[in-house]
C-alpha cells in the first residue's frame, strides 16, 4: 500500500537545490511549484542546440516516476537514445568527411 499524497502551506519558501548546470533560477522554480505537483524541474539552457532536463523534488534527489531527459529537436531521449543519436551523427559525419575528402578541390 502506497502512502497517500499531502499539501503542507507554508509562507516560508523551500530552499531549491539545483544541480550545477541548471540555468533556471530559483524564483522560477518555486513559482512554478504549484504547476508541478511540488516537484522542480531543472533546465540547462534551453537556448543551446542540446539540453538537459530533470524532475527532482526541491531537496535535489530524481523524482522515481519522472525522467531526466536530453532534449534535442523538440523531443526528449532517454540517457541510452541520446548516446545512439550521438554515434549516429559522428558515423555519419565520418562519411560525410570521407566523401568530400575523396572529391578533392
Ligand atoms: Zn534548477
Amino acid at each position: 500500500m502506497s502512502a497517500a499524497p499531502y499539501v503542507v502551506a507554508t509562507t516560508t519558501p523551500p530552499e531549491i537545490v539545483c544541480p550545477e548546470w541548471c540555468t533556471v533560477s530559483k524564483d522560477e522554480h518555486i513559482a512554478d511549484l504549484r504547476n508541478q505537483e511540488g516537484f522542480v524541474i531543472h533546465a540547462s539552457d534551453t537556448a543551446e542546440v542540446v539540453c538537459v532536463m530533470a524532475v527532482m523534488t526541491p531537496d535535489g534527489m530524481p523524482d522515481p516516476d519522472g525522467e531526466a531527459t536530453v532534449e534535442y529537436d523538440g523531443r526528449g531521449l532517454a540517457i541510452a537514445q541520446a548516446r545512439e543519436l550521438a554515434a549516429a551523427l559522428l558515423k555519419a559525419a565520418d562519411t560525410l568527411e570521407r566523401t568530400t575528402t575523396l572529391r578533392g578541390p
